[in-house]
This record gives structure tokens, C-alpha cells and sequence, in this order.
């Protein structure tokens, strides 16, 4: 066997699991322990420093410079308390990963040695360069500086011994280089045009919070037999591999006990996790083997966002510890389930009400069904904008497929629901008396309080209602979800103010307030219809229908990415300040810029993978094979060796034609990237990767895959599906 198979194999096998790294307490004791939160800064901050950061995370106020050397002050004490040594400011650039620099607290002192130090303008603001970073073209020349800029309603946190800041960052003209800033900048727009909304109701609420709960599916594989597969080491994907004879078909794993060695590890993580004040809620085994999934208790949208990143950093970290490998990956194996991101979205008030959530009330109802049909009509106006927003190489291997989000945007309410949404539709417009507002608002009083347990489940929908939330399911499991976030937040916010326009021209029209409501819901329930879908997402049937209605779908990453540019988008992001035109602009460069240089060292691989590994392998299994018929003609002659042997003689013409199929493959792969590179604009090159790069790899991984099935095993270079894909 090949000895880097072999010695993945044999460390796989002999593996003892790791003793569990578990705190001999209750969770409550250690909970938040490596966090900056509250209780801390009472603790270690000034009444003025603490209540001007309550100011800044409660009312978005300013803090001033003196104030912020207190704070930093203050944080510095309580981190070196800690073990702390070195600060960073936590960022979240364009590429879905995080990013640190990080600053030691010492400085040396005059009389040598050194003091621990760590001013205001450090805490509040860096200028890390991070020229580096895909930024489409923001960062050119003369503004090529990006300041990092405190984030407060993110509290700090210490990882490693690292007190981490978490920040916007942006160029030095005020662009956004980051993930966080539009999101920011989106949750205000969602603030805003809720609290007006919501104000015709209850003019007590001053403020309407984004929450967010985020499901994150992963997998996990022995360390040393990821380390054998150059492919996971470099693109997190196995760009070859048979599936196994056995896999997911007999849903055994799917909520299954958890294996033990996959729990030392879970344990390990959430005690890290605790002590980072996350509260992990839920974890079980997913669909495919060796895929798990972790939710916490849904939170405020920036902070979940925050711990989801954080969450994915201290997986790694842990893993490591357990030697196993994590992998966000969305698609790291074909044939068997890939990974998604659920979004569990609401909005909750100020007074802890949750728009999203019907009530017992007529009046309550018709609240809810005002932000239930908003955001409706939000995904129906921007829904090609939200699936571009979801759009990337990994979860192309995915979208689409039986087991993910379709390639096309729909909304699912549920029975109860749709009924309501119908009967409002029904109702005749002409001449609405007294009489008749009482009957609609009847109608809306029969929505029953719905439990989230009994709304139906429709797992196939990209959007579905699940009793007090929305659930965006097509976001990948390895990207940073504020990108999609601040698309959902921006459409909802623009057709709020939408409504609330609406419905106060019908009020100064000499309309009730009743009957203008209805009226501007029932507008929205027709404009919108055509999102809506119960049946089954994934079937053929649905999307020729999504076609027939006009609904735009994607079936190419690059071409998706358009949707960015189209005016209804730009409009969205303009209309809401979260992006102006050259900021999105620079966005839809860096996407295609790094789809077409993930697919470019895919390609890279699998190439190499092709020539250096499967071809050599498939010559010498072939040429044993040549020997075994050349041995056979001389022991039993020349007559007798051909009815012997004829199985033996097709197997090796196959090989050959495997063989030789494969070397033009990869030569013809070669020169579509040749020539795709001539090309200068990321996106047009993108897309020509897609259409030209892309077809070969999947017909080389298809020869592969047949080689693999007829290869000697102890030949074969790489560990296959069964092997990865089984932990115990
Ligand atoms: P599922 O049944 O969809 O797999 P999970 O229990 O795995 O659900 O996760 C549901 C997620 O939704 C959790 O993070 C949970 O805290 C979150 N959630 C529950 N209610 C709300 C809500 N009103 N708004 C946002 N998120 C919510
Ligand atoms: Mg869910």
C-alpha cells in the first residue's frame, strides 16, 4: 500500500482518544469567564468609563477620548489578570476567515525592563495595513491605508492568551473593507424602519433588535488520514474519491449517539465555548457520516455573527488537541450531504416583544402580519440579490442538489399561515364598510398563537417560517453569514418604510388605521405571491415552475454575482447607506476574485493529483495485470491463454483508455487555464474558468472515480471514502 495511505491508516487505527478536558463545575461557574462583558467592566471600569460604554452599546453615543483610556485601562488590568500579554483587534475581512494582528501590552521603560501598557487610541483605533486583503480595487495607491475602528457592542475576548477587539474595518476614505461594517450599518436601517413601523402600534418602543441563531454544520476527520489527502489539505474539498459502498442510506447516523471519540471533542469545545460566553444550546450527529452540527441560543445578530466566527476558530484550535480535523467546507465529499449555515432570523422590540411572533389579539396580529408580509415581499424583490448572497465555489457543489437549498429562492409559511395570507387576498376592496373591517380583523384574530413545535417543516424550502422566525437555510456552512445578513436586513428595511408609507397614505386618504393596515397587507400579500412555495423545493417540477413565474434561479456562480450590479440591488444598498455604488462594485470583484482562485488551485490540485498519483498508480496496477496475461500465454500456450485471459485483456484496454482519456483531460484543463488567464477582469475570467476549467475537473474526478473501483487497493494512493469517513 501506498506509505503515506498506510501510515494514515495505522496512526487512524491506534489512535487513543484524548481524556476530556472537561471544568469540574457547573457551566455557571465559568460561564463568560474569558469575556469582557458587563459584570467585568462594573468591575474593573470607572462609573463614567462603564456607563459610557453602556451608552455606546445602548444608544450608538460616541465615547470620547479620556473616557476611552479609562476603558483601555480598565481592560488591559482585568486581561493581564487573565495571562493575557498580547491585544489584537479582531476584523473580519472579505475572505469569510477573521483576521489578527496582534500587539504585545509591554513596552520597555526608560530604566530598562519593561510596563504593561495600553492606551485609548489603541483600543479604539489601529492602522494593521492588511494591504493585503482582497479589496477590489478600494485600496489603490494613495488611500491604500485600512484602520480597524472598536466594534463596543461586541465585548472583548481572550483567546490563546490574546485579548481580541473585535472592530470594523475600513479604508482610509471610509469604505468598507469588511463584512461587519455593512452589517452594522444594515441592523441601523432594520433599527430605523421598525421602530417606525412598529410605532403606529406601540409608540413606546425606542428600538428593534436584529436576533440571530445560527445552526453550523461540520465535519470532522482523523487528522492524520486528512494529512494523506493533498486535496482537504489544500482546498478542504476531496476533489477525487469513489463514495463508499455504504454511506448515508440507512440514515443510521443522522441524530445518532455521538461517537466517542467526537464527544471528548464536543466536551473540550464547549467548555471553551462556555467560558467565551456562548451558550451552546443544541449538538447531535447530522445526515452524512462523520457530519455534526452545534447551535447556540440565538442572540442579538452582531454578537451571534461574532461567536459563530469565534466558535469556528476555537473548533480548529480544539480539534487539533484530539487530532482530528474540522471541516466547514460545504461540500468536502460527493454523494453524501454537504454543509449549510441556518439562519434562524427575527426582530425583536425594545420591550421584548418578537414582531415575528403572532399573537392572541386581532390587534397584535394585524403587527405581526404587517412585518410577516414585509419581509415576504423583501425576499420576493431582492430574491436573486439573496441567493447571489449565498453564491460561492464551495456551496456550488451544493446548491441545487437533493439535499440543500434549491438554486432558486422561495418562501414557505405553512399551512395555517397561507390559509390566512388567502383569505386576506380574498377579500373585495370595494367599499369597505365598519362592518366589514371587524369581519377582515376576525379573520386576522384566527391565527392561532403558533407554537414554533407545531408549524409544519418544510426542510426543502431556502426560507422557511418556523413558527416565531424566519429560517435562511442556504447559506454556507464555512462563510461569514453577515454577507447574507446585511441583503436581508437592508430588503426587509426598505419594504418596512415601504409600508409604513403606504399605509399612512391610506390613513391621510380618511382611511382607519385598520383598515389602511389591511388594505397596504393585502397589497403586499398579492405583490409578493409568487415567492411563496409549500411543496417540495427540491423537485424538477418546482423549478420549471420558478421559471414559468419569473423567479430568477442560479446556475453559475460568476453569472449569479451579476445580481450585484443590477439596479434594484444597487438602489437597495443606496437607499439603505449600507454600501454605496463603488463599494458594492468592489464587492462583486472580490467574490469573483476569489472564486476563480479557489478554482484555480483546485484545478491545480486535481492536476497534480491526476499526473503524480492516479496515472502512476493505474500503470503499475496495469502492468502487473500485463504480467499476470504474459505469465498465463507461457504456461498454457498460445491457444489457451486467450479464453483464459479475456476478462483480463479488456481490463487492461480499460485501463489504458483511462489512462489516455485522463492524460488529454488534464492537457486540455491546462490550456483553458492558459488561455482563461490571459483574461485581466476577475470576473470575466471567472466566469470562463466556470465554463471551461470547471467541466474538465468533473469529467477527470469521474475516470478517477472508475479507476478507484477496478485499482488494486493496496495500490491505491489516497485513504478512500470509507476510510475518512467513519470516526468511532
Ligand atoms: P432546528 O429544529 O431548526 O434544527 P435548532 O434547535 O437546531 O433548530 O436551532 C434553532 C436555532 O434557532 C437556535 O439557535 C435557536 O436559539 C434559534 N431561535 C429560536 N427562536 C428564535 C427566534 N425567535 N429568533 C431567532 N432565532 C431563534
Ligand atoms: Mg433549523
Amino acid at each position: 500500500m501506498s506509505s503515506f495511505r498506510k501510515r494514515a491508516l495505522d496512526e487512524f487505527a491506534t489512535h487513543k482518544p484524548e481524556r476530556f478536558f472537561v471544568e469540574n463545575q457547573p457551566v455557571s461557574q465559568y460561564f463568560g469567564q474569558n469575556v469582557f462583558d458587563v459584570e467585568k467592566m462594573r468591575r474593573y471600569l470607572s462609573a463614567e468609563a462603564f456607563e459610557a460604554v453602556q451608552a455606546a452599546v445602548n444608544e450608538g453615543l460616541k465615547i470620547e477620548r479620556g473616557v476611552a483610556n479609562q476603558i483601555a485601562s480598565g481592560m488591559k488590568a482585568w486581561a493581564v489578570e487573565m495571562g493575557a500579554t498580547h491585544y489584537t483587534h479582531w476584523f473580519h475581512p472579505l475572505t469569510d476567515a477573521t483576521a489578527e494582528k496582534h500587539e504585545a501590552f509591554v513596552d520597555p521603560s526608560k530604566n530598562g525592563g519593561v510596563f504593561e501598557n495600553f492606551r485609548g487610541e489603541a483600543l479604539v483605533q489601529q492602522e494593521p495595513d492588511a494591504s493585503s486583503f482582497p479589496h477590489g480595487g478600494l485600496r489603490n495607491t494613495f488611500e491604500a491605508r485600512g484602520y480597524t475602528a472598536w466594534d463596543p457592542t461586541s465585548p472583548a475576548f481572550i483567546i490563546d492568551q490574546t485579548l481580541c477587539i473585535p472592530t470594523v474595518f475600513v479604508s482610509y476614505t471610509g469604505e468598507s473593507l469588511d463584512q461587519k461594517t455593512p452589517h452594522l450599518k444594515s441592523l441601523q436601517a432594520l433599527d430605523k424602519a421598525s421602530v417606525e413601523l412598529v410605532q403606529m402600534f406601540d409608540p413606546d418602543v425606542k428600538r428593534v433588535n436584529s436576533v440571530l441563531g445560527i445552526e453550523q454544520e461540520y465535519f470532522l476527520v482523523d487528522e492524520a488520514l486528512f494529512r494523506a489527502r493533498p486535496d482537504l489539505m489544500l482546498c478542504n474539498r476531496t476533489l477525487l474519491g469513489h463514495t463508499s459502498a455504504k454511506d448515508q442510506q440507512l440514515e443510521d447516523h443522522y441524530f445518532g449517539a455521538i461517537p466517542s471519540r467526537v464527544m471528548a471533542f464536543m466536551k473540550d469545545f464547549e467548555t471553551e465555548a462556555y467560558k467565551l460566553g456562548v451558550v451552546l444550546k443544541t449538538r447531535h450527529n447530522e445526515v452524512a457520516p462523520n457530519q455534526f452540527e452545534f447551535a447556540p441560543y440565538h442572540a442579538e445578530a452582531n454578537l451571534s455573527v461574532d461567536h459563530n466566527l469565534m466558535m469556528m476558530i476555537l473548533m480548529r484550535k480544539i480539534a487539533k488537541k484530539h487530532k482530528l480535523k474540522v471541516i466547514f467546507h460545504e461540500k468536502p465529499f460527493a454523494g453524501i450531504n454537504g454543509s449549510g449555515k441556518h439562519c434562524n432570523w427575527s426582530m425583536v422590540t425594545d420591550k421584548g416583544t418578537n414582531l415575528l411572533s403572532p399573537g392572541k389579539t386581532p390587534g397584535k396580529n394585524l403587527q405581526f402580519l404587517s412585518f410577516f408580509v414585509s419581509v415576504i415581499r423583501a425576499v420576493y424583490e431582492h430574491h436573486h440579490l439573496l441567493m447571489a448572497s449565498v453564491a460561492n465555489l464551495n456551496n456550488s457543489y451544493r446548491l441545487g442538489g437533493n439535499e440543500a437549498p434549491p438554486a432558486v429562492m422561495s418562501v414557505f409559511v405553512g399551512r395555517t399561515l397561507s390559509g390566512v395570507l388567502d383569505s386576506i387576498e380574498q377579500m373585495s376592496t370595494n367599499h369597505v364598510t365598519e362592518k366589514e373591517i371587524d369581519n377582515r380583523m376576525n379573520v386576522v384574530g384566527k391565527i392561532p398563537e403558533i407554537l414554533p413545535d407545531n408549524t409544519d417543516r418544510n426542510r426543502t424550502s431556502p426560507f422557511a417560517f418556523t413558527g416565531n422566525r424566519f429560517e435562511f437555510r442556504a447559506v454556507g456552512s464555512s462563510v461569514n453569514v453577515a454577507s447574507s445578513m446585511y441583503i436581508l436586513n437592508a430588503a426587509v428595511a426598505q419594504q418596512l418604510t415601504r409600508f409604513r408609507k403606504l399605509a399612512q397614505a391610506r390613513i391621510a386618504k380618511g382611511a382607519s388605521q385598520n383598515e389602511a393596515l389591511l388594505e397596504t397587507i393585502r397589497e403586499f400579500i398579492i405583490e409578493s405571491k409568487l415567492i411563496r412555495f409549500e411543496g417540495n423545493g427540491y423537485s424538477k417540477e418546482w423549478h420549471e415552475e420558478a421559471i414559468s413565474r419569473g423567479l430568477k434561479g442560479i446556475s453559475n456562480v460568476p453569472e449569479a454575482y451579476k445580481a450585484y450590479l443590477e439596479e434594484n440591488s444597487i438602489n437597495l444598498m443606496k437607499e439603505t447607506d449600507i454600501l454605496t455604488v463603488r463599494e458594492v462594485e468592489a464587492r462583486f470583484e472580490v467574490m469573483n476574485e476569489i472564486y476563480l482562485k479557489k478554482l484555480q488551485i483546485e484545478a491545480r490540485v486535481l492536476g497534480d493529483l491526476t499526473i503524480n498519483h492516479i496515472i502512476p498508480t493505474a500503470i503499475k496496477f496495469q502492468n502487473s495485470l500485463i504480467q499476470n496475461v504474459v505469465g498465463i500465454k507461457e504456461l498454457f500456450g498460445p491457444e489457451k491463454y486467450k479464453t483464459m485471459s479475456e476478462r483480463q485483456l479488456v481490463a487492461i484496454e480499460k485501463i489504458s483508455g483511462y489512462i489516455q482519456v485522463l492524460r488529454e483531460d488534464f492537457h486540455g484543463m491546462i490550456e483553458a487555464r492558459k488561455s482563461a488567464n490571459q483574461i485581466e477582469s476577475y470576473s470575466e475570467r471567472a466566469m470562463v474558468y466556470s465554463n471551461t476549467v470547471l467541466p474538465y475537473m468533473e469529467k477527470i474526478r469521474r475516470v478517477v472515480d472508475k479507476l478507484e473501483m477496478v485499482v488494486d487497493d493496496e495500490l491505491w494512493p489516497l485513504p478512500k471514502y470509507r476510510e475518512l469517513l467513519f470516526l468511532r
